[in-house]
């Protein structure tokens, strides 16, 4: 492949949210479906995914139940491991390649994380997940999302969100008035202190000139168009 004809790289979040579809656990209809969105961008695009786990266990809210901080945020990390394996079932039977690679060692399960090795597997047109996280207690796979696009070199990180079509200037759920940004730097998200993604997330992405995109998963044929580069939702950058 010559570099003209490189393709392009991104690095598609997803939370584990989605995936419960509001409840706790894996629905197989909502994830058959996303990875069916996926698979179709696959053939056009380099496609590394960060799956998130809040659908299992989120440690900051389990920590604050009385379970010790960092037992918690692993029970979290596990949960995005299995929402890892279910997307990688969903994709090769939507016909795509695929890997996990988990930033805890489970050799029976996933590949360990190996950047260079996961870039190998973009470069020959299969789907990367990450699972696991960062491997770290106190992270969000929000950033992670950041991380691994960084250490891949992607040229974009797409934050695929459910019930949001992108940033506002304010809650949209509670605040009616609350306006859509099509466009914002990192920093003047990070001052205003918007919350749809992670501060830690967006200085990483800031201090390394990351460019994000935040966009909602709904209507059905969005992320697809997402991978694609379809200019949806809020650009940050
Ligand atoms: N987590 C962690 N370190 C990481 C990534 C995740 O400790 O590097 C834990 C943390 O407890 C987090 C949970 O895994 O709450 C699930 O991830 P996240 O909340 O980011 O999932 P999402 O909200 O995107 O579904």
């Amino acid at each position: 492949m010559t570099t003209a004809d490189k393709r392009r790289r991104v690095l598609l979040k997803l939370s584990g949210e989605a995936f419960g579809g509001g409840q706790l656990g894996v629905n197989p209809d909502i994830v058959s479906g996303i990875a069916r969105e996926i698979a179709q961008a696959a053939t056009d695009v380099e496609i590394a995914i960060v799956v998130g786990g809040g659908n299992f266990f989120r440690g900051a809210e389990l920590s604050q139940r009385g379970m010790d901080r960092g037992r918690a945020d692993y029970m979290g990390m596990l949960g995005t491991v299995m929402n890892s394996l279910a997307l990688q079932d969903f994709l090769e039977q939507a016909g795509a390649e695929t890997r996990v690679q988990s930033a805890i060692e489970m050799m029976q399960v996933a590949e360990p994380y190996i950047p260079l090795r996961a870039e190998r597997h973009l470069e020959k047109g299969r789907i990367v997940i990450f699972g696991a996280g960062a491997g770290l207690p106190y992270f969000s796979t929000d950033t992670v999302a950041a991380q691994r696009a960084l250490e891949i070199t992607a040229d974009v990180v797409l934050v695929a969100k459910n019930g949001v079509d992108g940033m506002y200037d304010d809650d949209p759920r509670t605040n009616p008035d609350a306006r859509k940004i099509d466009q914002i730097s990192h920093q003047e998200a990070l001052k205003q202190n918007l919350k749809a993604v992670d501060s830690t997330a967006l200085s990483l992405c800031m201090d390394n000139g990351m460019p994000m995109r935040i966009f909602g998963m709904e209507p059905a044929g969005n992320v697809t168009a997402a991978l694609l580069g379809a200019e949806i939702g809020t650009l940050l950058g």
